[in-house]
C-alpha cells in the first residue's frame, strides 16, 4: 500500500490523527468532511496514497462506488427516486484549478438539499460544434486503439 507520511488523509487511515470514520474496508476509508458545505458531507478516500484519480490502483477505485453508495442509504438520500426534491453529488478535484486541496484522491459525497447548502457548480457550457468534437472523437478513438494495443504487448 503506498502511504506518505506527511499527508493529512495518510495519517487518517492509520489512526495518527483522529476522524470521524464510518465505513472502512480493505481498501477505502470515510469519514465524515469537518468542514462541511452541508449535513452530512462525507469524504471516501483509497487506502493508498496518489494525489490524483489516474495515481490510484484500479482495485481501490472500484471499492469506492459500492462505499458511497452505502452512505446514501445511511444518509436517506436513497428515499427519493423522482428528479425533483433532495439530491446529492458525487465530486473528486484533481490539481489546485480544479479546486483540489488535500493531495490524497478523495471523493466527496456532498447532500443537496437546497440553493444554499451543498455543491455550487459553474458550468460554461459551449454551443454545440459538431466539426469540433469529430475531430476530438477521431483524436481521442486513436488514443485509446493506441492504449488497448499497448496494453496487449
Ligand atoms: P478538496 O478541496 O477536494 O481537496 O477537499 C478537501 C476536503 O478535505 C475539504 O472539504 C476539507 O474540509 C476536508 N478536510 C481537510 N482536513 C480534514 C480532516 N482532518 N478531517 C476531515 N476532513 C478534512
Ligand atoms: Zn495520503
Amino acid at each position: 500500500m503506498s502511504s506518505n507520511a506527511s499527508c493529512i488523509f495518510c495519517k487518517i487511515i492509520k489512526g495518527e490523527i483522529p476522524s470521524l470514520k464510518l465505513i472502512e474496508t480493505k481498501l477505502s476509508y470515510s469519514f465524515l468532511d469537518i468542514q462541511p458545505t452541508a449535513e452530512g458531507h462525507i469524504l471516501v478516500i483509497p487506502k493508498y496514497h496518489g494525489a490524483k484519480l489516474h495515481n490510484i490502483p484500479d482495485e481501490h477505485l472500484s471499492d469506492i462506488l459500492p462505499v458511497m453508495k452505502k452512505l446514501t442509504r445511511a444518509l436517506k438520500l436513497d428515499q427519493n427516486n423522482t428528479p425533483d426534491g433532495e439530491g446529492y453529488n458525487i465530486l473528486q478535484n484533481n490539481g489546485r484549478i480544479a479546486h483540489q486541496v488535500v493531495d490524497h484522491v478523495h471523493f466527496h459525497l456532498i447532500p443537496k438539499r437546497n440553493d444554499e447548502e451543498g455543491l455550487g457548480v459553474g458550468w460554461p457550457a459551449q454551443p454545440t460544434d459538431f466539426e469540433k468534437l469529430g475531430k476530438l472523437h477521431e483524436q481521442l478513438k486513436k488514443e485509446l486503439e493506441t492504449a488497448a494495443e499497448n496494453e496487449k504487448l
